[in-house]
């Protein structure tokens, strides 16, 4: 029901008779950009995961590492925008060895201006932050990290084949603060099977304890080729109801809130003033710098793929060569799906001047007609600065952002999606 986009990578150059944009359009509106690293390591490989990850037993990590520097290197000497945001995420970063962690780092201080960045997450697991590492992360710049805690239960994490237990977030948290990171974000994911509005209102709680700064709450999906996706194909588990899930949902954005969270985005929550301005950069369709397997950047109407292979990765970048398995064009037709794909998930919705400056067409016009009859329903609302979805009708986001879609001509557009980081 609820998706978890993080990115999103358009069509593929199915569209290439169409025009490309004006060079000078996402350019108007960009004046920095967000950097992202993908370390694609993992101890094991969780039921429900589609990121490129791979585990890390018998493996040598130290060739990734001197990839991601030459990419860096290759990317970063001549950015197309100043950094202002880096997020390090994979796979789990902090599963690296503390010395190929401060390689990396300090790599990353290289080619970007730590002083000039707003914001430098490193995604990390409970139980793999030790405060050697920690203190790596605080010496490289790290201002935040993510952690992925998920559930506060032993019994969801199991369904959802997690390695660490309820009672490793707390002491990882911990040894963060000690270490002098104070910006902490906890992920939880609703809609695990046998959750249940008691035990999801409990983890809320365990993570609110915690007083982190953001909170995303993610509801479970069914992503093809996973364990959970088979196991549920073969009757071997049952998925929540879509009825509890919405009530799992309502749940998050009402305790959250009590909480003094607010929602800034369909599955983010933060205190004022730590909104998580990497993905801000994803969402308003700002330009972004990535390296390493699968990583996914796009800047200047261009938008590339890497090969989602490590070791390919690793002899390409070797080799002197372009580790992209995939470049495109974004044309107007493609920029103005992505805006309304990735902006309507903003609780302020999607900017009028931004989408007029950036397409040439004014949605309010454009989508004169959908906004009436979604607005009749009360699942969207309309100003002169915002077309926005009701909390209503952010329970409908994908039928709804669809039906935009339709509006400005997409019949045959696919929504495909990859999420990063
Ligand atoms: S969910 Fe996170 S920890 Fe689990 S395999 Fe995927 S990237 Fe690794």
């Amino acid at each position: 029901m609820i998706s978890r986009i993080t990115a999103f990578l358009g069509p593929p150059l199915c569209w290439g008779a169409m025009e490309p944009t004006n060079p000078d359009n996402i350019s108007e509106t960009a004046n920095h950009c967000g950097l992202y690293i993908h370390v694609p390591f993992c101890e094991t490989k969780c039921g429900y995961c589609d990121f490129y990850s791979v585990p890390t037993k018998d493996r040598q990590t130290a060739p990734l590492v001197s990839a991601l520097e030459r990419e860096l290197e290759v990317r970063l000497t001549d950015p197309p925008y100043p950094v202002q945001t880096v997020f390090c995420g994979g796979g789990t970063p902090t599963i690296l060895p503390t010395e190929e962690l401060r390689t990396l780092l300090s790599a990353i201080g290289r080619y970007v201006t730590l002083s000039d960045l707003t914001e430098f997450t490193v995604e990390a697991n409970p139980a793999t932050v030790d405060d050697d590492k920690a203190t790596a992360l605080r010496d490289g710049g790290v201002t935040r990290v993510s952690m992925g805690a998920q559930s506060f239960f032993p019994e969801e994490l199991a369904t959802l084949e997690r390695l660490h237990t309820p009672d490793d977030i707390a002491p990882s948290v911990a040894t963060l603060r000690r270490a002098g990171i104070e910006q902490i974000n906890i992920d939880l994911i609703f809609g695990i099977p046998g959750q249940t509005v008691q035990t999801w209102r409990e983890s809320l709680n365990r993570a609110i304890e915690l007083e982190p700064d953001h909170i995303a709450c993610y509801g479970l999906t069914y992503e093809p080729d996973t364990r959970l996706t088979a196991m549920r194909d073969h009757g071997r588990m049952t998925p929540c109801e879509e009825s509890l899930e919405v009530d799992l949902y309502g749940t998050t954005i009402e305790q959250l809130t009590a909480a003094g969270y607010d929602q800034y985005e369909t599955s983010n929550f933060a205190k004022p003033g730590f909104e998580s301005r990497h993905n801000l950069i994803y969402w308003r369709n700002k330009p972004y710098v990535a390296v390493g397997p699968s990583a996914a950047g796009c800047y200047h109407d261009h938008r590339y793929k890497n090969i989602a292979d490590v070791n390919a990765y690793v002899r390409q970048i070797e080799a002197g060569g372009s580790a992209e398995a995939s470049t495109e064009v974004i044309t107007r037709e493609m920029l103005m799906h992505e805006m309304l794909m990735m902006q309507l998930r903003l609780v302020e919705g999607l900017s009028v001047t931004d989408f007029t400056k950036r397409t040439g067409a004014n949605p309010l016009e454009l989508f004169t007609g959908v906004i009436k009859r979604l607005g009749h329903r009360d699942l969207v609302t309309a100003s002169d600065t915002h077309i926005a979805l009701t909390p209503q009708g952010r329970l409908l986001s994908d039928a709804i952002i669809t039906e935009f879609a339709l509006a400005c001509g997409h019949q045959d557009v696919p929504l495909r999606v990859i999420e990063q980081g």
